[in-house]
């Protein structure tokens, strides 16, 4: 007699890919539900866990990382295991995951950018914000990326979070940098920074910047960069005006750029440039980013209640020796898994996957975080989202078929038979600890390993010493 699943005899198998916030807030509701036993597998394509809080949060907002205390209790959870290093698509595929696994939870994020879709964007000197922040929080596939900073000015596309994040660290001392965790390869090449103009470019208004006040006002800390605000960008129109008034951190964000505008220059040796109501619409150079081409736009009221630009035909160039576009992030297609590529995420109703946009649920697969919604909100975001999904996949349980072969030991076999060099969760403890050892004598946080053949061969000598 087979027994009923998620019971304590048969519980619910579940495989979550991807050990992202999103990741661990999936594992944590299934956790704590009562309806069911489950026994959970999160796996990681890279052998480190917490995605973008490893490596996307700035290495100089350590207070937000610490987030990856409630993630480390999800880990250690018995019902959970970790197996990092595994890639979904090529360690394992989604047709070997669905043979052992009632229920898949894609977790894997937003690996890739959009694009401005303009001439010479393609030009050496012109990057996705997407590789720079790899690079500088030390993501082992960016260790090699060749940012060239013997360049005097720099272009950020973009006023999200993620543009404010990149203007920071390109505008911060290296006393200010060399206490973090940035990548050690990172700190050394800003330490020799000869940027000192860094141009933010915002294709509409003041009103309708994205970021959020701490990350604006902190750009008016820094130790070695002033802020300029030009006055008349803050003339707002009719429009414009409206949707300030409904919105008290769009009113905060306006006081700390009035603020900057009237402060002006000090004499500080970086000076930081905002430009609104402004479109890149070519970048410029033979061979190397020399300049970006701006289209200057007006504010138009759309009736949802939406504020767009357009272009009024007058351009003028800034010279630039780098440009990074930060306009948002995309998920990339995994094989086997349905991808919606005009929104770049997986396709779903809720959480629950469908096999195509507004199409047929995919019985036993579901999706959280930014892979479901895209790149928007913060860390905290995901747990909603997360919880939202869960709840859908506990109300899916009577319906699913279960997995003939659930036994949670066939997925470590066939790992091992293909020799996939996977680590679990004491493994990567113990990389933490190596990490954090090597940080301390220095005052930093952690010294990030960045090579994933070293990662492996310290846990390898660590095995081999127990
Ligand atoms: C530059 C930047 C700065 C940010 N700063 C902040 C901040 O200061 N505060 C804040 O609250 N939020 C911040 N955010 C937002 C926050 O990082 C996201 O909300 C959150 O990380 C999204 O979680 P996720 O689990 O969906 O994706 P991710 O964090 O990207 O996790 C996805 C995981 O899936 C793995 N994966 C992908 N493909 C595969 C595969 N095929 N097989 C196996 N594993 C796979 C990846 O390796 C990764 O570990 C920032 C984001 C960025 C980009």
């Amino acid at each position: 007699m087979t027994s009923q699943l998620g019971t304590g005899a048969r519980p619910l198998r579940v495989a979550i890919v991807g050990a992202g916030p999103s990741g661990f807030y999936a594992a944590g509701a299934l956790l704590q539900q009562k309806d069911y036993h489950v026994s959970i597998d999160i796996f990681d394509r890279l052998p480190t866990p917490y995605g973008l809080v490893r490596y996307g949060v700035a290495p100089d907002h350590q207070k937000i990382k610490s987030v990856i205390k409630v993630y480390e209790r999800t880990m250690a959870d018995s019902r959970v295991r970790y197996f990092g290093n595994v890639d979904l698509g090529s360690d394992i595929t989604q047709p070997e995951l669905k043979q052992h696994y009632d229920q898949i939870i894609y977790a894997v994020g937003a690996l890739s950018d959009r694009r401005l879709d303009i001439p010479g964007e393609d030009l050496p000197g012109s990057f996705s914000a997407t590789e720079f922040v790899a690079w500088y929080n030390g993501h082992p596939d960016f260790v090699d990326y060749e940012v060239d900073l013997s360049v005097e000015s720099a272009v950020v596309v973009g006023v999200g979070n993620v543009a404010m994040d990149v203007t920071r660290i390109l505008a911060k001392s290296v006393d200010e940098l060399s206490k973090t965790d940035i990548a050690d390869h990172a700190l050394e090449k800003l330490a020799h920074s000869n940027i000192k103009h860094i141009h933010i470019i915002a294709r509409r208004g003041p009103v309708q910047a994205k970021f959020t006040n701490p990350e604006i006002k902190e750009l008016g800390e820094l130790e070695v960069a002033d802020v300029i605000v030009k006055p008349e960008d803050l003339v707002l129109d009719a429009a414009s005006e409206a949707e300030l008034a409904a919105d008290r951190t769009t009113q905060r964000n306006m006081e700390t750029l009035r603020e900057f505008a009237e402060r002006g220059v000090t004499g500080k040796p970086r000076q930081i440039h905002f430009h609104f109501l402004r479109s890149p619409v070519e970048i410029c150079g033979d061979g190397q980013v020399t300049s970006v081409r701006m289209e200057k736009n007006l504010l138009v009221a759309k009736e949802d209640n939406y504020i767009a630009c357009e272009g009024i035909g007058e351009f003028d160039d800034l010279p630039a020796g780098l440009v990074f576009r930060a306009i948002g992030y995309r998920s990339v297609p995994i094989p086997g898994v349905p991808f919606y590529d005009r929104w770049g995420l997986i396709p779903n109703q809720g959480g629950r996957v469908t096999a195509t946009h507004k199409g047929e649920t995919v019985p036993g697969e579901y999706v959280v975080g930014w892979a479901k919604r895209g790149p928007t909100g913060i860390i905290g975001t995901n747990k909603p989202d997360a919880v939202e999904t869960v709840n859908l996949m506990l109300e899916d349980v009577p319906n699913l078929t279960p997995v003939a072969d659930a036994n949670p030991s066939a997925v470590v076999q066939l790992l091992q038979s293909r020799n996939v060099d996977y680590i679990n969760f004491i493994d990567w403890q113990f990389l933490d600890q190596v990490e954090v050892k090597r940080g301390a004598p220095q005052g930093r946080p952690r010294v990030k390993i960045t090579d994933v053949d070293e990662m492996l061969d310290l846990v390898r000598s660590k095995q081999g010493e127990e």
